[in-house]
């Protein structure tokens, strides 16, 4: 993966461009033409669009060559797609395969009314006038570009600006928000808050970015001492700003925190930590929500924002179910995520109830502590070896830039998606076939999700179900690490858990790796019933195949959802700064 800028050098015209640009052009004249069977030629039988933006101001899956040519018409009368070209200055036009179909893959670009966009083909190799894949997405809005580069601001209103103040005043001033209303308040300051404030910034939308935590960063610090990034450095970076190329391949929990916190500074984005969302309202007169915020001085403040976006981490709220005997355990009880390090236990008993990624982070941390450490296994759950399985999820950046990467990773609708991660899980349980087998032996409950999709589809749709093994499954293969099945349990004692055979499992310590409570739950505490019923789930899959609710705009007007991984948050938190810029500036409606 180049993270640099692709190398401007002019590559000698191939076959496979002018086939490329042959497509392109005659796509440019059916849509110009509104000629529905020019676009139905254009295609193969099964066939797949996603739309970001570019022709439905939403995120829009569509399958099959009439549905794509109606609805791509439909939008072609408001948004005047033209000029369609190759890419200029990324990836040119390669062969290769995709979900298991020969492809000639092809980076594009055209115009609308709206913005500069840019798009991805995929033409079948054994018949390359019909397309098997199409994204096409908004890269800017035209008119309201980032202020960036050549655009950079002249820095006159602060630089040498002589017995006036300076650019340290007037950022203080602006954090302040004594004399104005942030046009929209963003609740959480981990990678997701900050990588949408950021691109907010960068459009000049006036945003207020609040944590509960003293320091931005600090969802990360609070973290189990252990902590390092389960997939690489790379992959994880924010939108705007790479991390510095030195840095180690997985990154420790502490570095990330650090960065968070410079990338606030660097991104001058106004924040107030320590201050928490208590409750919100919208004012449908006034396009307005009164969010009240509350300080932990014990002061609360009143802000009036435009736009109010949760990032509040989809996994933020811990759930801790109540098991039976568990009031009568005389050891200490604790949640995964108040977990920080195994030091003080060591030579004690330690029980960790849950088979997700912390749950077995927690436990290996446990265990190297010198903890004799059990983990309690509820349901199947997918193994995947963070190398040299989940490498295979990075295939798609092997040799371009992340910018391209990124590009050719929001292609998939959701059928396609499913073949793809059905085609990867098979490898990766191949590469991992001794693991499992040892896990299995072990009375480990493994699954490969649903229709052997892995662990990708389980992020999709519950966030969990799944462990990247940095090395706990190893050592539950081994022993060294303790297996009970939580069906084996009768209820908890005094002691520990008391068996169904009568024996008792003795603890000092159990760890509830039990996963958190769905956002909509922490909706309903702080919007309301109302809003939470109107807006209904938050992540999981969508009757339309994407995902609920996230990043586009949802039937509570002025309210917005981010979350997910640094993947995801560089991806998408563009797309939501362009429609809150895009509403505010008239040019599309607020819901
Ligand atoms: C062991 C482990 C390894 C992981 N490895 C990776 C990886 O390699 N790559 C990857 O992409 N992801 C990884 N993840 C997933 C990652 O943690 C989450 O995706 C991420 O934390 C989500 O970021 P976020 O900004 O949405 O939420 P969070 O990081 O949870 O941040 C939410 C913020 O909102 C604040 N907040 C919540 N409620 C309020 C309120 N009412 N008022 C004010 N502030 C509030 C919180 O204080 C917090 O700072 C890993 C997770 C774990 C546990």
């Amino acid at each position: 993966m180049n993270l640099g800028q692709p190398a401007f050098v002019a590559a000698p015209l191939t076959p496979d461009h002018a086939l490329a640009t042959q497509w392109l052009s005659q796509f440019g004249a059916a849509l110009a033409q509104l000629d529905k069977p020019g676009i139905r030629a254009l295609f193969d039988a099964d066939c797949h669009w996603r739309d970001l933006f570019a022709f439905t101001w939403s995120i829009t899956p569509s399958e099959g060559v009439d549905n794509i040519a109606n609805l791509i018409l439909i939008k072609q009368a408001c948004v005047k797609a033209r000029d369609f070209k190759l890419a200029e200055g990324r990836q040119g036009p390669r062969r290769l395969k995709r979900i298991g179909v020969d492809v000639l893959e092809i980076l594009f670009q055209f115009e609308t009314d709206i913005g500069h966009c840019y798009g991805v083909l995929r033409l079948l190799a054994s018949d390359p006038s019909k397309a098997f894949q199409l994204l096409t997405s908004l890269n800017e809005l035209t008119g309201f570009e980032e202020q960036t580069g050549k655009r950079r601001p002249t820095g006159a209103a602060y630089s040498r600006n002589f017995g006036g103040t300076n650019w340290q005043d007037q950022r203080l001033e602006s954090q302040a928000y004594n004399d104005r209303e942030p046009t929209v308040l963003i609740v959480g300051g981990g990678q997701s808050g900050l990588s949408v404030a950021a691109s907010l910034v960068l459009l000049g939308v006036d945003t207020l970015l609040i944590d509960k935590y003293p320091r931005i960063g600090d969802s990360w610090r609070k973290r189990y001492h252990s902590l390092a990034l389960h997939n690489i450095t790379d992959l994880n970076n924010l939108p705007h700003l790479p991390f510095p190329p030195h840095w180690p391949s997985y990154l420790p929990k502490d570095m990330l925190g650090n960065w968070l916190e410079v990338y606030a500074q660097t991104m001058e984005i106004n924040n107030w930590t320590n201050t928490e969302l208590g409750s919100a309202t919208y004012d449908e007169s006034e396009a307005r929500w009164t969010a009240v915020l509350r300080n932990n001085d014990g002061t609360e403040r009143t802000v009036r924002p435009r736009h109010l976006i949760f990032a509040n981490g989809l996994v933020g709220k811990p759930s801790i179910p109540d098991l039976p005997g568990l009031k009568d355990f005389k050891g200490e009880v604790m949640h995964t995520s108040a977990f920080t390090s195994g030091a003080a236990w060591s030579g004690k008993k330690a029980l960790v109830l849950g088979t997700g990624t912390s749950a077995h982070d927690v436990a290996q941390d446990l265990h190297s502590n010198g903890a004799d450490t059990t983990i309690i296994q509820r349901g199947s759950t997918t193994v995947v070896s963070i190398d040299p399985s989940l490498h295979l999820t990075y295939a798609l950046y092997d040799g371009i830039t992340i910018d391209d990467g990124d590009l050719l990773s929001s292609i998939n609708t959701l059928p396609v998606a499913k073949r793809n991660f059905k085609q990867v899980s098979v490898r990766m349980v191949d590469l991992d076939r001794k693991l499992i087998d040892g896990l299995i032996a072990r009375g480990f409950k493994w699954d490969q999700g649903e229709d052997d999709t892995g662990y990708q589809l389980k992020i999709r749709t519950r966030y969990g179900g799944y462990y990247l093994n940095a090395g706990c499954s190893d050592l539950i293969v081994s022993g060294d690490i303790g297996l009970l099945q939580f069906d084996q349990i009768e209820r908890f004692a005094p002691e520990g858990a008391l068996m169904k055979d009568g024996s008792i499992k003795p603890a000092d310590l159990l760890i509830m790796g039990t996963g958190y409570v769905p956002q909509e739950v922490v909706v309903k505490e702080l919007l309301g019933t109302e809003i939470a019923e109107k807006v209904g789930p938050v992540w999981g899959i969508a009757p339309d195949g994407e995902m609920n609710n996230m990043w586009r705009r949802t039937s509570q007007e002025g309210l917005w959802f981010v979350g997910g991984s640094f993947t995801n948050c560089r991806i998408y938190s563009r797309y939501v700064a362009m429609q809150i810029k895009a509403i505010e500036e008239g040019l599309i409606p607020r819901s």
